[in-house]
């Protein structure tokens, strides 16, 4: 590693505690930096968004949803009697116990490598020097800080739109602790967080309309899939309207009155938005240091995650690139790589932004790697599309009306098979390993010559013989 220099008061300070700045300050730490870790929400803020108010808590809640259908789908198998009664409040306690043990964790990582955590506000006043404030758990006494280099990993934030009676919107922050159960949910977005929200809470048992402005759920994903998992979710229960938004909301005896785009409303209990979220940047000094920001406030940075000021990077949300926590992992990586060196007997690693795979946990689930079909017939000329849409062998006897979905998407020069996508159970379970494959440069003879594991969902990947679409 770089020699610690005495000109500065440690030689990496890390702006955030989440997923991308933990990673940072302990492998930077690992390789023999002193790395101060600065984190506003205190301690119940180690771990950001992904561990308190992102993917962590939200699957623990989409396992409590899937028990509803589980318990009802269980009759076709022989189970009888009533299925047992939920109860919002243990769920949420239960939630609490589990990210305050998933906290403490982080710190015993963070301290048992050696960093230095300062809880409180940072605010940079140069390319080498930070203020350290009060947050809002609290903290630090005010205090400067000089750094060799400075890592920015503050994350991202809920937007919420300005419309009359934007006070009453509720952000997915808001969503695990609500109080009480909303009997009545409206969800507003057709991104995954909306989609996910949506299950999960028609799954609780709350009545779920949800509108979204677009033609289909889930922009950016497979024309299929997006299709496939609207109409799964409409059977499931969400009332989803499409081309739909609202104008205003007010409070009545009755609850929420929201007034819909285009006449109607629609009284509900809560009201989520996920309409979009925008990078964590605000009082960060970014001026005062010179870091160059793009159109949204993202901070713009080099493919060494360096921003315009050579002295300090950025990684995770807060560049408003991919906004997935191993995402933010394998940046950090890359950045304490570059500034300290690789692991003993490894290459520097450098972040690949090619065939993420990624999941969205809606009832049913999405799993997805690659192109989509329009992207490869935009890209790659002629494709061949293979697509099965069928009833899992486990609905046979749940008395379940869900479907599967499976497709792949194959380059014709090549053979390679660039796109993979389900909407099905274990979705993201199943396409993690299919990942592998495709960033190995599996072709579709690779697949054919596979042997399916049976009886699985699964083995339909392996099995798919015919296109069903080909061409440009
Ligand atoms: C509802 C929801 C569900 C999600 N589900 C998934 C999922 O299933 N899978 C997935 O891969 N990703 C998911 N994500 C995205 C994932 O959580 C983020 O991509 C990831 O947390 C980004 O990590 P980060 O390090 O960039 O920032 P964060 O994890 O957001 O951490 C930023 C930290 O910086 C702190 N901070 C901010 N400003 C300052 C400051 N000035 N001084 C000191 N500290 C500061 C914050 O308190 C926070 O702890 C989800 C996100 C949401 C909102």
């Amino acid at each position: 590693m770089n020699q610690a220099d005495p000109e500065f008061d440690t030689d990496l300070l890390v702006i955030g505690g989440g997923s991308g700045g933990v990673r940072a300050a302990r492998m930077a730490a690992g390789r023999g930096a002193r790395v101060t870790l600065v984190e506003s929400g205190g301690t119940a803020g180690l771990g950001g968004t992904c561990v308190n108010v992102g993917c962590i808590p939200k699957k623990l809640y989409s396992y409590a949803a899937h028990y509803a259908e589980a318990f009802e789908e269980s009759h076709g198998f022989g189970w009888q009697g009533e299925p047992p009664r939920f109860d919002w409040p243990t769920l949420k306690q239960n939630r609490r116990a589990e990210l305050a043990r998933l906290n403490g964790v982080y710190r015993n990582l963070l301290d048992g490598s050696g960093v230095e955590v300062v809880y409180g506000h940072a605010r940079l006043l140069d390319a080498h020097t930070v203020h350290v404030s009060q947050g809002p758990a609290g903290g630090a006494e005010p205090a400067r800080l000089s750094a060799r280099h400075i890592l920015l990993a503050t994350g991202g934030l809920p937007l919420v739109p300005e419309v009359p009676g934007s006070e009453y919107l509720l952000t997915s922050n808001d969503m695990f602790d609500l109080e009480p159960f909303p009997a009545r949910l409206l969800v507003i977005g057709g991104g995954y967080i909306a989609c996910e929200f949506a299950s999960i809470f028609n799954g609780l048992g709350s009545k779920v309309t949800q509108l979204y402005r677009g033609p289909q759920v889930l922009r950016g994903f497979d024309d299929d899939v997006r299709r496939f998992l609207g109409a799964e979710m409409i059977k499931k229960g969400v009332d989803l309207r499409l081309n739909s938004g609202m104008s205003s909301i007010t409070r009545t005896a009755e609850g929420l009155r929201v007034e819909l785009q285009g006449g109607g409303e629609l009284t509900v209990d809560a009201v989520l938005c996920a309409t979009g979220r925008v990078p964590n940047v605000e009082g960060l000094g970014l001026d005062a240091a010179g870091v160059t920001q793009g159109d949204t406030g993202a901070i713009l940075v080099d493919e060494d995650h360096r921003t315009s000021v050579p002295s300090i990077f950025a990684v995770g949300d807060v560049t408003g690139r991919v906004q997935l926590t191993p995402v933010a992992l394998a940046e950090a990586m890359t950045v304490v790589d570059h500034l300290f060196g690789p692991p003993p007997g490894h290459a520097p690693r450098s972040t690949s932004y090619e065939l993420i795979p990624t999941a969205v946990f809606t009832h049913p689930s999405v799993g997805t790697v690659g192109m989509t079909e329009a992207e490869a017939r935009r890209e790659l000329g002629v494709i061949s599309v293979y697509r099965s849409e069928f009833k899992a062998l486990k609905h046979t006897l749940s008395g379940s009306s869900e479907r599967t979905l499976m497709k792949l998407v194959v380059e014709e020069a090549t053979d390679r098979v660039v796109g993979l996508h389900m909407v099905g159970p274990d979705a993201g379970e199943i396409v993690q390993g299919f990942a592998v494959a495709l960033k190995a440069g599996a072709t579709k003879a690779n697949f054919d010559a596979t042997i399916g594991i049976h009886p699985t969902v699964a083995e339909e990947f392996v099995t798919m013989r015919t296109p069903v679409a080909g061409g440009r």
